[in-house]
């Protein structure tokens, strides 16, 4: 079989992300981790499949699935161990444990259900479970150059979508064919989907700052905000712009250029060494300045990566210490009930001393 034949094509992972998963697991203790949250099990081993589990422990790495996945395994993961197992996978994995002679076996609290938790503890008698949070998790935090590469092209492709938009964007279109045109785009560039529900949200509806796209026709004179990211070979981008139809009135103006000020100041002041919380205050301090800290209420930005929210999260309550090599978003936003709404995001990745943009899309307020 011949990679060059996948429609999208799979990264392999770094042999490093292994030996830093066990570095982690000496460290606190824990002789084994049973992977079961999908995108730990894709990051661990490339495996792509909608079902599986990885169990590693200092000297294997086990990947298990089920038949569907057989053929497809061993092609994404070649280096890796592969067991197919039974229809009931915690009989197969009780197998393995015993063979390898795990009695205390690390898993993965936040993708572990209450019923999954039952089972385990039914199937594996001899074996004491320890629930871990956000193990992998603080690994995938911290990209790799794999990753990095693959996450500014997906950072590229939104940037050329919101291009190719500027140029058809027109009032009289519903939010909705607004959104399908976005999505097309990305597809037909290269994303295997947009990284999650496009939103557009036009005049009043700007305010709302998860808006995702409805019937509502653009009108002249309105803000329209557009959020939207590319999937792109598993990785995820995610930018926000907001646009006005028309002549900005001096409102709008007076709006945009206080949510313009908070990004760009938190753009150039974030950096290595400060928690969450302290990057979101870069931004958040700017929009008090200007009386507007009761229309911003959500957190700063997000990390990026295999998943559109992951880990460090810049928010007032976040105390995760921010590391070069970490991609995050910064999107600070007012939204005015009645009026409407203005956000500016961009990805960055952490340098050593502060951040690169990933996304260059134009920052000014345009009209169009
Ligand atoms: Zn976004
Ligand atoms: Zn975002």
């Amino acid at each position: 079989m011949n990679g060059a034949q996948r429609e999208v094509p799979v990264e392999r992972p770094e042999p490093k992300r292994l030996e830093r998963l066990r570095r982690r697991l000496r460290e606190e203790g824990y002789e084994a981790l049973l992977v079961t949250n999908p995108y730990n099990r894709r990051y661990l081993t490339g495996f792509t499949g909608s079902s599986g589990y990885v169990l590693v422990t200092e000297s294997r790495q086990i990947l298990l699935s089920d038949f569907r996945y057989r053929t497809q395994a061993g092609f994404e993961a070649p280096d890796v161990e592969f067991v197919e197992h039974a229809a009931r996978a915690e009989e197969t994995i009780g197998e393995c444990l015993r063979s390898l002679g795990v009695t205390r076996l690390a898993i993965e609290a936040e993708s572990v259900t209450v019923a999954d938790l039952r089972k385990y503890e039914a199937a594996w008698p001899g074996v004491q479970l320890e629930p871990v949070e956000g193990l992998v998790a603080a690994l995938r935090a911290v990209k790799d150059d794999v990753e990095l590469a693959v996450i500014r092209e997906a950072a590229r492709l939104a940037d050329r979508t919101f291009d190719h938009l500027l140029g058809w964007i027109r009032p009289g279109l519903t939010e909705r064919e607004v959104a399908i045109e976005i999505e097309m785009f990305l597809r037909r560039h290269g994303a295997s989907s947009s990284s999650f529900d496009t939103i557009v949200a036009s005049g009043e509806r700007s305010a709302l700052p998860h808006g995702v796209a409805t019937d509502r026709r653009l009108g002249v004179g309105e803000f329209v905000k557009l959020d939207f990211g590319a999937y792109y070979r598993g990785y995820c981008s995610d930018l926000t712009r907001t646009i006005v139809l028309g002549k900005p009135t001096d409102r709008q103006r007076e709006l945009y250029a206080v949510v313009l000020e908070a990004q760009e100041t938190c753009l150039r002041g974030i950096r290595p060494g400060m928690t969450g919380r302290e990057a979101d205050a870069l931004a958040r301090d700017v929009i008090r300045r200007y009386g507007y800290e009761e229309l911003f209420g959500h957190g700063t930005g997000h990390g990026i990566g295999l998943e559109i929210h992951e880990a460090p999260r810049l928010s007032p309550t976040s105390e995760s210490v921010l590391a070069a090599g970490m991609t995050v978003t910064v999107e600070p936003g007012i939204y005015v009930p009645g009026f409407g709404g203005v956000r500016i995001e961009d990805d960055v990745v952490l340098t050593a001393g502060g951040a690169e943009t990933l996304t260059a899309a134009p920052k000014q307020l345009i009209s169009v």
